[in-house]
């Protein structure tokens, strides 16, 4: 409970002064770009100075990048919710998640029989899913598989009572798990700490599950990590059925908190 409380205050304030700076030091970064242009006009192609400026460029544009994505996180767009049939949307984006993760990592998807509509912001859970996405494919250097599974899930009273802001009810759940590298416990422990990462300075901004974890709570659902060192990562994100579902009524075939290891 204390850890989930010190997440969200951490949000909040790192929303805030991401908005502030990220504009700001975009700005600068706009001014350094358009110098560095401006040099290269100057420079006939065979200068060895080129590359020296090339990388500059390079490395501004990816400062440039990095603070959009702050600005993003600071914004904090509104969610627009809309009834959303997951397993077709899993369907439709797995073309996508191919492309992205290249050919040495297989794809799987399975969607169980009657899944219930839910009812969260389309654009912002396939965000969340690509974000799950990108972090499996950097897991698994090597190749291997990620599986896209979505069920009908419920959580109990009990399971609610020991996590914070956990309503007990049905649920449905979306599982994206890889045959990646895993994550140490304490890595576990930190994962969706914004800016917590463990990737190298340009290729990791630790938004990525932070991300996916207020979007995710905001929306009114749960998310879930289970990850073995050495054999792979869970991440299962409950969201919420779509008001008009028979959610409490009928009892379709499912996973529960429990089953999950
Ligand atoms: P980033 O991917 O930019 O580092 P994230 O917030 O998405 O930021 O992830 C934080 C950290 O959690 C990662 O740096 C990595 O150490 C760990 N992590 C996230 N997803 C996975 C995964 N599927 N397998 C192994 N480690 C992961």
């Amino acid at each position: 409970l204390e850890q989930e409380l010190r997440q969200s205050q951490k949000m909040e304030a790192v929303g805030q002064l991401t908005g502030g700076i990220a504009h700001d030091f975009n700005n600068l970064l706009t001014v350094i770009i358009g110098n560095l242009e401006m040099l290269e006009g100057k420079l006939d192609g065979s200068e060895p100075q080129r590359t020296l400026l090339n990388e500059a460029m390079e490395t501004a544009q990816l400062g440039a990048q990095l603070t959009e994505r702050l600005l993003a996180f600071g914004r904090r767009q509104p969610l627009v919710p809309r009834v959303v049939d997951v397993g077709t949307m899993i369907n439709d984006l797995s073309g996508l998640f191919r492309r992205t993760l290249g050919e040495t990592i297989q794809v799987r998807t399975k969607v169980a029989d009657h899944i219930l509509k839910t009812q969260v912001d389309p654009s912002q859970l396939q965000n969340a899913l690509l974000n799950l996405a990108i972090n499996a494919r950097d897991a698994m250097p090597n190749g291997g598989t990620l599986t896209f599974e979505v069920a009908n899930a419920e959580l109990d009273m009990d399971y609610a009572r020991s996590h914070s802001e956990v309503r007990a009810g049905r649920y449905v759940s979306i599982t994206v798990t890889d045959t990646g590298g895993g994550m140490s416990r304490e890595v576990q422990e930190r994962a969706f700490e914004p800016f917590f990462t463990t990737k190298p300075v340009g290729s990791g901004t630790g938004l990525g599950l932070s991300m996916v974890y207020g979007f995710v709570k905001q929306s009114g659902g749960h998310v879930q990590l289970y990850s073995e060192p050495e054999h792979g990562t869970s991440v299962r994100l409950y969201l919420p059925p779509a008001p008009d579902e028979p959610a409490a009524l009928e009892a379709p075939s499912g996973t529960s908190a429990a089953a999950f290891p």
